[in-house]
């Protein structure tokens, strides 16, 4: 539940190797934080922010000069729950990834929707579990499962 005043959103380090953040990232959301504040870590390789909504615009564009990916928080395609692309980049298809989250993530839709990407059949980004999942198969990307609001 948002607070009086406060708005909350999303934020990740994007797709790559690995749900990463570096420090400066790091700095930059705890910044605006109080020292009695918490972080929620979702289920979505997302973290929950929440500040004051006459900062938002500022912070969004802070967070972004530091690499940070911000998506809007409830009834939204979440950004893409990925794998960690263990055989490199272009073996497993993170430019598709990529591509999809582009397209899809921070969409509005009727409930929450949350999407997954794999890069092999391992499934290590658990697309089964997700209502919409991707899975790389050699040189093909079978949708493996798709959410029937989607
Ligand atoms: S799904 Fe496949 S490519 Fe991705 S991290 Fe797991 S084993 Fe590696």
């Amino acid at each position: 539940m948002e607070k009086q005043g406060k708005m909350k959103f999303a934020v990740n380090g994007g797709i790559g190797f690995g749900a990463k953040l570096n420090a400066k990232q790091l700095m930059a959301i705890s910044k605006y934080m109080e020292e009695d504040e918490e972080l929620e870590l979702t289920t979505f390789q997302q973290l929950y922010v929440e500040v004051s909504a006459d900062k938002q615009e500022e912070v969004i564009e802070e967070f972004t000069k530091v690499g940070l990916a911000c998506y809007p928080g409830g009834n939204y395609v979440k950004s893409l729950r990925t794998c960690n692309f263990c055989e490199g980049e272009e073996a497993e298809g993170m430019p598709v990834a990529k591509e999809l989250n582009r397209r899809i993530a921070g969409k509005p839709v009727p409930v929450t929707l949350k999407a997954a990407y794999t890069g092999c059949a391992v499934g290590c980004g658990e697309p089964m579990l997700s209502d919409i999942g991707v899975m790389k198969n050699r040189d093909r990307f079978p949708v493996a499962h798709i959410c029937p609001y989607a």
